[in-house]
């Protein structure tokens, strides 16, 4: 089965959102900035940034939307019911989902790629020995 081919279901914690993703989930990145830690609960945010049109989600899920700090809306979007925190949307990538990989089956996603943000990790953060660190976000291949 290759990769286009793959189709994971994830969901909540009280499985009122459900994700489907065609496509297979792709780089997973870890996220060390402050939102995350505050949302997360202390920890860094384990996500992978896909294709809209490889997501099909059912049920209603909170927003909340902060400016990111590249100047484009971030939406967080959760539960309402269990607070799970789902995806993101971002105002700069209209057509890309932020998924967290936690709505995923356990050891479904690939070890952390890259680590984002690192600037705002404490030292205690976990890091992969050797992966790429980006301070902030990492810049976009022109
Ligand atoms: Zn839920
Ligand atoms: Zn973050």
């Amino acid at each position: 089965m290759s990769d286009e081919d793959q189709i994971q279901q994830g969901q909540c914690l009280c499985g009122a959102v459900q994700v489907t993703l065609s496509g297979g989930m792709g780089l997973t990145m870890q996220c060390h900035c402050s939102e995350c830690q505050t949302v997360m609960g202390g920890g860094p945010a384990y996500i992978t940034m896909v294709d809209r049109s490889a997501v099909t989600m059912s049920g209603e899920v909170g927003r909340y939307t902060v400016k990111g700090n590249s100047g484009g809306d971030v939406t967080r979007c959760f539960c309402p019911v269990c607070g799970t925190p789902t995806h993101s949307e971002l105002e700069k990538y209209p057509d890309k989902y932020v998924l967290k990989v936690g709505i995923f089956a356990p050891q479904s996603a690939a070890a952390p790629a890259i680590a984002i943000w690192t600037g705002s990790a404490p030292d205690w953060h976990p890091i992969p020995e050797g992966i790429p660190c980006f301070v902030q976000r990492p810049v976009p291949r022109a």
